[in-house]
């Protein structure tokens, strides 16, 4: 049996390279069958406040530490990470319910970082500055932040985790991570790889914990911990901002997106139509860069609903660990409710239901959380499955006449992570991907995820990047000196 593998396991609080016990603990479920994987110690204020003497003990020596030896224990973990992908994917796909396949291409996603940012560590330069005086030298040097405190959410257990661990250690900073509540199996597992890698105790703390209070009042309070870095929802990430006040903590935040896809006339609709069922169902729809809402030009309209409706029809539904799923269940009762409430709301102010727009019949459905994959069609703005973030298998078909008209409606939200256009005119690719207002954008490409490139929004999708050459720097301090010669 897979969960096997979980019950044989010791999942504990991760400081200091040891598993740790704790007075209560918190149960771990599988979204596809509601059964109990295993329990996991809830970690409290007194366990966190461990974490940070932990990681505070371990910075100095840390951030002496060559970058070329950090560097390469760095790649070890990311080839361990590949060794083990097997173990890690299939415990992925336990507690958090995505496809096998999936959790497989996360366990490589998760692992780049890591590659990645080994690289980087080996190249944080200086800057030797021209002074304005003849007796003075000005010299820039990059120096590791100090302890930070990583906060992710269930979607990407993994990729999520080691996009901020990756780039902090590069720079020379140690961490306390607080994974999902819903997710911490595939954080913890992360534990043992760090310790195989080599890497010191107390560099990298994991804190498995069902409430988040006590965790963020703990690192919010404590003059140690220099930076905060999120992902999770706007409405969160609204409250960090207002609590990093306090000990003036710098702060990274990926928050909710609502991405726009839209189809031109002169688009190769087949490459639109698969682009488009990739990046609105991958993880059952529930990423922040998923399409939220599929613009179509009116010429193309008919044909690509007709294409996209029957691809997104012959989607099989059902149990991650099946080899033939392509959409798992979604993560709970209240994700459930969310999308329920999408499409009753857009069926009553006038959208059409293509095909899907419901849960799966009882008998398939053990946990009442498979839904089956959605298409509307004559979806207008007003609809709140335009305005919010679905995070579900619904997709939304809007129709557009121009150019200028699509564009506007694409802008018009508060969130500016990613954004999707489909277009065969070099020209309008250019003209259109400098005027869409969010951080990445896929043109001609539904999948712009990649450690090499510096991911992150605009607006209220966040501040700061990940990734690329970029996202090294969320993690170092900038100083001068100013020497007289
Ligand atoms: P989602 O809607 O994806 O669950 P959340 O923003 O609620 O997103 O959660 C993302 C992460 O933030 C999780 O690890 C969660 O425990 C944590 N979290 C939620 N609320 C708070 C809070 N007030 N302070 C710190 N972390 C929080």
């Amino acid at each position: 049996m897979p969960s096997d593998m979980i019950r044989q396991s010791e999942y504990g609080i991760f400081i200091n390279n040891q598993y740790h016990s704790s007075a209560k603990n918190f149960a771990v479920t599988n979204p596809a069958t509601g059964e109990t994987l295993t329990e996991v110690p809830d970690a409290g204020a007194s366990d966190t406040l461990a974490a940070i003497d932990a990681a505070a003990a371990a910075l100095p020596a840390w951030s002496a530490t060559p970058a070329i030896e950090r560097a390469a224990m760095l790649r070890k973990a990311a080839a361990l990470m590949l060794e083990r992908r097997e173990r890690l994917a299939t415990i992925m796909t336990l507690e958090q319910g995505k496809p096998l396949t999936e959790s497989r291409g996360e366990i490589a996603y998760a692992a780049s970082f890591f590659s990645w940012f080994a690289g980087e560590a080996e190249r944080v330069y200086g800057q030797i500055v021209p002074a304005a005086a003849p007796n003075k030298r000005i010299l820039v040097m990059r120096q590791p932040v100090g302890v930070c405190a990583l906060i992710t959410p269930w979607n990407f257990p993994s990729a999520m985790l080691t996009r901020k661990i990756a780039p902090a250690l590069a720079a020379g900073c140690t961490v306390i991570c607080k994974p999902a509540e819903q997710t911490p199996l595939s954080a913890l597992e992360l534990g043992r790889i760090f310790i195989d890698a080599g890497i010191p105790a107390g560099v990298v703390n994991i804190l498995p914990a069902l409430d988040p209070i006590p965790f963020s009042e703990t690192i919010f309070a404590d003059d140690r911990v220099r930076k905060v870095s999120f992902t999770g929802s706007t409405e969160v990430g609204r409250i960090l901002i207002r609590s990093s006040a306090q000990t003036v903590k710098r702060i990274s935040l990926e928050l909710g997106g609502n991405a726009p896809f839209i189809v031109f006339d002169d688009a190769d609709l087949d490459a639109a139509v698969k682009g488009a069922v990739a990046s609105k169902f991958r993880n059952s729809g529930q990423t922040c860069i998923c399409a939220n809402r599929i613009f179509v030009q009116s010429a193309v309209y008919d044909a690509f609903a007709e294409k996209f409706t029957a691809a997104v029809a012959n989607l099989k539904v059902g149990s991650g660990l099946e080899s033939d799923t392509m959409i798992g269940p979604l993560i709970d009762h209240p994700a459930l409710e969310k999308v329920t409430r999408h499409v009753q709301d857009a069926v009553s102010k006038g959208a059409q239901i293509m095909t899907g727009g419901a849960p799966l019949p009882a008998q398939f459905n053990p946990t009442g959380t498979f839904w089956t994959p959605t298409v509307l069609l004559n979806v207008s703005p007003h609809m709140l499955v335009t305005q919010e973030e679905t995070f579900g298998p619904v997709a939304p078909l809007i129709r557009f006449e121009t150019e200028d008209e699509v564009l506007a409606l694409a802008n018009d939200t508060p969130f500016g992570l990613s954004a999707y256009f489909y277009s065969q005119n070099v020209s309008r690719v250019m003209r259109v991907a400098e005027k869409l207002e969010f951080g990445i954008i896929g043109a001609n490409d539904a999948l712009p995820s990649t450690a090499n490139a510096p991911f992150g929004g605009v607006k209220q999708s966040g501040l700061g990047r990940e990734g690329g050459a970029f996202g090294i720097d969320e993690y170092l301090e900038v100083k001068y000196v100013s020497m007289g010669v």
